[in-house]
Formats: C-alpha cells, sequence, structure tokens
C-alpha cells in the first residue's frame, strides 16, 4: 500500500537523521539536521493521523537558533529592514493589476486529461531532457526518490521534498491527484527545489542561513513550474490542459497582495500582536477602503505566516523574469544556476538590479502574457480541443 511504503522510507530517513544528529558536534549541522527532521515528522504525522501526538520537541533549536543568529539578522529583522522596500515593491504591482483579477477571457474548462491516460514519467522526462536534467531525473526515478501519496490525506499540499543537508539527498514527494496536468506542475515545482539544493552546494551555515533568511526560496521551483507550462504549450502537449492552467494559476494575485498588506502592518503589530480579524481589517481599511476584493484576501491572509507570503509572493514575480530569460537561452539553466549561487543569505537589492527585475518590468511582462493568452482564448479555441496529447 503507497501510503504504508512512504511511511517506511520516511522513518528510514528519520532514523539516518537522527543518527547523524548526534554523531555531530556541529552546531551549524544539528540545526540543519533539526530542519529536516522536523519536516520528516511533520510529514510523517501528515501520513499517519495516528501518530498525530508524535513528540515534536526533539531538537534543541529555539536555544539553538538563537545562538546561531545571536549576531545575525533573523528574517524577521531582514523582513522589517527591507519593509519599506517590500510596500514599494508590492504596492504598483498590486494597484497595477489587482483590476484584473478573475478573468482574463472566458474559457471553458476542458476535459482535463486524467493521470492514468498519460506516462507521467516519459513526459516529465522530456522537460528534464530540454532543460539538461535528463539525467538527474532518471536517476530520481532508479534510486525512488520520488513518492506519490494518496488525496485524502489532511493536508491540501500537492506535493512537498525533505531535503538532508548533510548527505545532500531529496526526497520528492508528490499527490495524486486526479489530473495529470496537476501531478505534473507539482512533479516540475518540486523538481525545481531538487535542483535548487543540489546546485547550490552551500555549506551547512550557508544553508541554514538560506532556509532561515532567504525572501527566494521559492524563486527557482516557481520558475520550474512556469517553464513547464510554456514547454507543454511550445510542444502541443497536454495543450488544453496546460492552457487552462496557466489561464488559472495565472491570474489570481493572494501573494502579491498578502505580501503588500503584510508590508502595510507596523512591525510591532506583527511581532508583538495576535491581532484579530477586525483589527487587521482596519489597519487594513484604512490603505483599502475603496476595494471590495480585499476582503477576500484578508480572509486568506489571515492563516498564512509572513516568510512564506514573501517567499511566494516573490517566487512569483521573479519566476516570470528568470522564466523568459530561460526560455530565450534556448532552456539553458547557466541563469538560474547563477541565480542560486548568488541568492542566499540576506535580502539582495543587487541581484535584483542585475535581472532588472522591478515592478514595471514586471507589469510589462505580465502584459505581455495577458496579451497572448487573450488571443489563445480568441483565435485558438477552435483548435483547443484538438490540440490535446494524450499516450493512445
Ligand atoms: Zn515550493
Amino acid at each position: 500500500m503507497v501510503l504504508e511504503t512512504n511511511f517506511n522510507i520516511l522513518i528510514k530517513r528519520l532514523n539516518i537523521a537522527i543518527s547523524q544528529y548526534y554523531k555531530t558536534k556541529s552546531k551549524s549541522e544539528r540545526l540543519a539536521l533539526d530542519i529536516y527532521i522536523k519536516s520528516l515528522r511533520k510529514e510523517i504525522k501528515n501520513l499517519v493521523p495516528k501518530l498525530k501526538n508524535l513528540n515534536d520537541n526533539f531538537c534543541y533549536t529555539p536555544n539553538l537558533q538563537k545562538e546561531l543568529f545571536e549576531d545575525e539578522e533573523t528574517y524577521l529583522d531582514q523582513y522589517y529592514m527591507y519593509n519599506e522596500f517590500h510596500k514599494h515593491f508590492f504596492e504598483p504591482i498590486y494597484k497595477k493589476l489587482s483590476h484584473q483579477y478573475g478573468t482574463i477571457c472566458d474559457l471553458e474548462r476542458p476535459k482535463l486529461t486524467n493521470i492514468d491516460d498519460i506516462d507521467i514519467y516519459k513526459l516529465f522526462e522530456k522537460f528534464a531532457q530540454t532543460i539538461g536534467l535528463g539525467d538527474l531525473f532518471v536517476k530520481y526515478q532508479d534510486e525512488k526518490r520520488i513518492h506519490f501519496y494518496e488525496n485524502s490525506t489532511s493536508s491540501d499540499r500537492k506535493g512537498f521534498i525533505i531535503h538532508n543537508p548533510i548527505n545532500n539527498t531529496n526526497d520528492i514527494f508528490i499527490r495524486k491527484d486526479d489530473y495529470a496536468i496537476d501531478v505534473l506542475i507539482t512533479i516540475a515545482h518540486e523538481f525545481g527545489h531538487a535542483y535548487e539544493f543540489i546546485t547550490s552546494k552551500k555549506n551547512v551555515k550557508e544553508y541554514n542561513n538560506y532556509y532561515y533568511g532567504s525572501f527566494f526560496l521559492e524563486t527557482i521551483s516557481m520558475t520550474f513550474q512556469e517553464l513547464f507550462i510554456d514547454y507543454l504549450i511550445e510542444k502541443n502537449m497536454l495543450y488544453s490542459d496546460a492552457i487552462y492552467y496557466k489561464y488559472l494559476e495565472h491570474y489570481y494575485y493572494d501573494d502579491i497582495a498578502n505580501a503588500y498588506i503584510y508590508s502595510l502592518i507596523d512591525q510591532d503589530n506583527l511581532l508583538f500582536g495576535d491581532l484579530s480579524p477586525t483589527e487587521i481589517y482596519k489597519i487594513v481599511n484604512k490603505y483599502f477602503s475603496k476595494n471590495d476584493k480585499i476582503k477576500y484576501h484578508i480572509n486568506n491572509f489571515l492563516d498564512k505566516d509572513i516568510k512564506n507570503t514573501y517567499r511566494y509572493a516573490y517566487g512569483k514575480v521573479f519566476s516570470m523574469f528568470l522564466k523568459e530569460k530561460i526560455k530565450n537561452d534556448g532552456y539553458k539553466l547557466d541563469i538560474s544556476e547563477d541565480f542560486i549561487k548568488h541568492n542566499g543569505e540576506s535580502f539582495d537589492l543587487k541581484l535584483l538590479n542585475r535581472y532588472n527585475i522591478t515592478p514595471q518590468n514586471y507589469i510589462e511582462l505580465h502584459k505581455n502574457e495577458t496579451t497572448k493568452l487573450k488571443k489563445i482564448c480568441e483565435y485558438d479555441l477552435i483548435e483547443y480541443k484538438e490540440k490535446t496529447y494524450t499516450k493512445k
């Protein structure tokens, strides 16, 4: 049974990690393993709800973390330091694009291809080859590093990756959804994380800083996701599924809106206050009084954490830039390697400049994508259904 297999894999990884933890004297390594062990435990509990009382306090993260980061800025400090920047970055994007929230054109939902109708691995392998990572993907299959879990578990996540920072190994977990496109895009996303982890070859201390401090943790994974969707459309594979997905995904701005809202709330409130929804609404209302859509955002916003919101928001914006550059270079990943190498300990404004990442340029890129999509909606709809790719 799938569930048991995954459970055994996770337990196996957990045992290795725990023995690594006790063997090492290095604080950095312990902290890195601590992250890994925590995520393993979380996943085990997700898979087997019976184990929800599994002790979480195995490691010593709070003290260790404090000790290690005493002289450095933690991600929250960084967040405050750059709060003004975050605001100026997301405000123009949100204000310019929020009116498009919802629909670009009326695209009927196509009959999405079922997961059993295509060979998922084969299709993704083709994409992996195109970006020069065919061997890596085959290796992951051979080493059984890609695992599927049933859709019925409590978590609504489509997939996740767990990374052992000492061995530099990854395990990718994918929710077995009904539709091929969902599963494939999740593989693309998690494979992006895997690529990023093994490419960065950071030492453990850098890894910790990166893990705790970086706003860019979702950038490469989202770039892979975006690249993969464009690849499907270009190659005419799962065409209507990809168009539909792109259309759906592309015009939802929760993360950008949420990141903007966070930047509007003053730091004392964020740090100390467990603000009630009403209080947050009051603060946000100051800025969004005329915008009804914000109510929707606030509801979504309350159960998110700052770090992740920024990671996905920046990921959303940056991935557009990186994706375009990679495509223009003939699907070569050089640019993403460069990005990974310089991505890390702090919020690097130089990095943004180097890639010409500005709100204005993002809005421009977004406009181009919109135009393309509109064209597809208007002219391609007749062909739309015939362009489906299946193995039959
Ligand atoms: Zn991710």
